[in-house]
C-alpha cells in the first residue's frame, strides 16, 4: 500500500487572499507531496509499511518519522481551512474555549502568539488532553502532539514556506489572515469527537 497525496477540500484559488494559489501550489503540490513521496521511499520494507500514519509518528523516529508526521500534519492543516472559514466557534467549544481562556478574543491572542514566537519552523497547535481540556502547544519542525497524548484541534503552519510567497518575514499577518480561513465546524468535530 502507498500513502497518497490527499486532495484540497477546495479549489486552489479558494483561500485567496489570504492564501494565494502560488503558495497553495507549491506549500500542497510540491511540498506536501514530498512528504508522501519521500514516506513511500523510506518506509519500503520497514515492519511499520503500511500502518496508520498515527502509529508511524508514535513509534518511529528519523527521517520515517520526520516524513510521517509532515505528512499528517499538512492533511490537518489544509482540513482545518476552508473559504468559508473564519469567525468565531459555537456551540460546545465556544464554551470549552471560554472556560479555558476567558474569552474567544483571548484565546486567540495567545494562539497567535504562540505561532508568531516559535523560534525557526513548527507548528502552533489547540489541543484537548484525556480530561477534554484545552490547551495550545509550540512544535518545532514536523514535532506532532499525539506523541505527548494529546489531541490536535486545530494547526497552524509557520514554516517559512506556508508563508513567505504572500507575506514574506510577515508571519504575524499571515497568522492574522490564517484565522480568516479557519473552520470551526470542522474544529469543533474534533473536540467533540
Ligand atoms: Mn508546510
Amino acid at each position: 500500500m502507498k500513502y497518497e497525496l490527499p486532495n484540497l477540500n477546495y479549489a486552489q484559488d479558494a483561500l485567496a487572499p489570504h492564501i494565494s494559489a502560488t503558495t497553495l501550489e507549491f506549500h500542497h503540490g510540491k511540498h506536501h507531496l514530498a512528504y508522501v513521496t519521500n514516506l513511500n521511499k523510506l518506509i519500503a520494507g520497514s515492519y511499520l509499511e503500511g500502518s496508520p500514519l498515527e502509529t508511524i509518528i508514535k513509534e518511529s523516529g528519523g527521517p520515517i518519522f520526520n516524513n510521517a508526521a509532515q505528512v499528517w500534519n499538512h492533511t490537518f492543516y489544509f482540513e482545518s481551512l476552508s473559504p468559508k472559514g473564519g469567525g468565531e466557534p459555537g456551540g460546545k467549544l465556544a464554551e470549552a474555549i471560554c472556560q479555558e481562556f476567558g474569552s474567544f478574543a483571548s484565546f486567540k491572542e495567545k494562539f497567535s502568539t504562540a505561532a508568531v514566537s516559535i523560534f525557526g519552523s513548527g507548528w502552533a497547535w489547540l489541543v484537548k488532553n484525556e480530561d477534554n481540556k484545552l490547551g495550545i502547544v509550540q512544535t518545532s519542525n514536523a514535532e506532532n502532539p499525539i506523541r505527548s497524548n494529546l489531541t490536535p484541534l486545530l494547526t497552524c503552519d509557520v514554516w517559512e514556506h506556508a508563508y513567505y510567497l504572500d507575506y514574506q518575514n510577515r508571519r504575524a499577518d499571515y497568522v492574522d489572515h490564517f484565522f480568516a480561513l479557519v473552520d470551526w465546524a470542522k474544529v469543533e468535530q474534533r473536540f467533540l469527537a
